[in-house]
């Protein structure tokens, strides 16, 4: 045996072989569940070593997601630049600089405030741009974050999502307003079958065709530089380890899958 620590980023064999074929079920479930454009697989790596997603890299896996930004700025130090950082966690303005930082940092999917997408902006060098997603609280749950969704009743035009959607394509050039997320309620996850629907899902979906309508009939006002950048919709990222497939048939271009790959986590934690 050598008296050198292993490398940080380098996996136990038993431990790369594990995540090889979790992940390889995940990614299969993933296909087997969409009719059409895959979505996208978020690996949520939050509390994981970075050695547990440099053996998802090894299988050529490039998307993580992170939610605190510290742990994401010291991964992201000693992984591989070309790994698509995804930020997904609760994000203050006075944390912007910091994560902006991070050269291979993709997409914030948690964005609640104009004075946080002022702060990115500011942030990101002039030569990048950085894509953004508006969280969207869908179960209206005290502990999570987001804005409101775009009800019926909603009056779009002063909504919080609409002003700050206008905020960032209007007076942000640096970041791209691509879609929406959600979390979701955990009891949605569990009732929703294969007649109900899931509610929250089904909330984020009306929202965004709210938001688009509105986008359309102000595009004198908003542009048109919003929505992904090849597809130019607006994207929802929704599902998680319990509910994905449910997500995915319910529309949803991004999953954000972190126990279905990396196991149990050693805290609990609300975002
Ligand atoms: C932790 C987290 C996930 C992953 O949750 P799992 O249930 O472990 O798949 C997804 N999205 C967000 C925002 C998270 O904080």
């Amino acid at each position: 045996m050598s008296s050198i620590d292993p490398s940080p980023l380098q996996p136990a064999i038993e431990r790369a072989e594990e995540l090889e074929s979790a992940l390889a079920e995940i990614r299969d479930r993933v296909r087997r569940a969409s009719s059409g454009t895959t979505p996208t697989l978020i690996a949520v790596s939050k509390y994981k070593p970075a050695s547990d997603i440099m053996a998802c890299y090894e299988q050529r896996h490039h998307d993580f997601g992170e939610n605190y930004v510290q742990e994401l700025v010291d991964k992201a130090a000693i992984l591989p630049r070309d790994i698509r950082w995804h930020f997904i966690g609760a994000l203050q303005s006075n944390k912007a600089k910091i994560l902006a930082s991070i050269p291979n940092l993709y997409c914030v999917q948690t964005l609640a405030s104009a004075k946080t997408a002022s702060a990115l902006n500011k942030a990101i060098p002039e030569d990048r741009i950085l894509r953004v997603l508006v969280q969207v609280n869908t179960s209206g749950e005290e502990s999570k974050s987001g804005l409101p969704p775009l009800g019926p009743d909603t009056h779009v035009g002063t909504s919080e999502l609409a002003q700050l959607v206008v905020h960032v394509v209007t007076k942000c050039p640096r970041l791209r307003f691509e879609g929406l997320m959600t979390i979701g309620a955990l009891e949605q996850s569990l009732n929703a079958s294969e007649t109900e629907k899931n509610a929250d899902f089904e909330t984020l979906k009306e929202t965004r065709d709210r938001l688009k309508e509105f986008l359309i009939d102000n595009a004198e006002q908003t542009g048109h530089s919003w929505g992904h950048e090849v597809s130019g919709k607006l994207i929802l990222s929704m599902g998680m380890s319990g509910d994905f497939e449910a997500a995915i048939k319910a529309g949803s271009d991004i999953v954000r899958v972190g126990t279905g790959i990396f196991g149990q986590r050693p805290r609990k934690e609300v975002s």
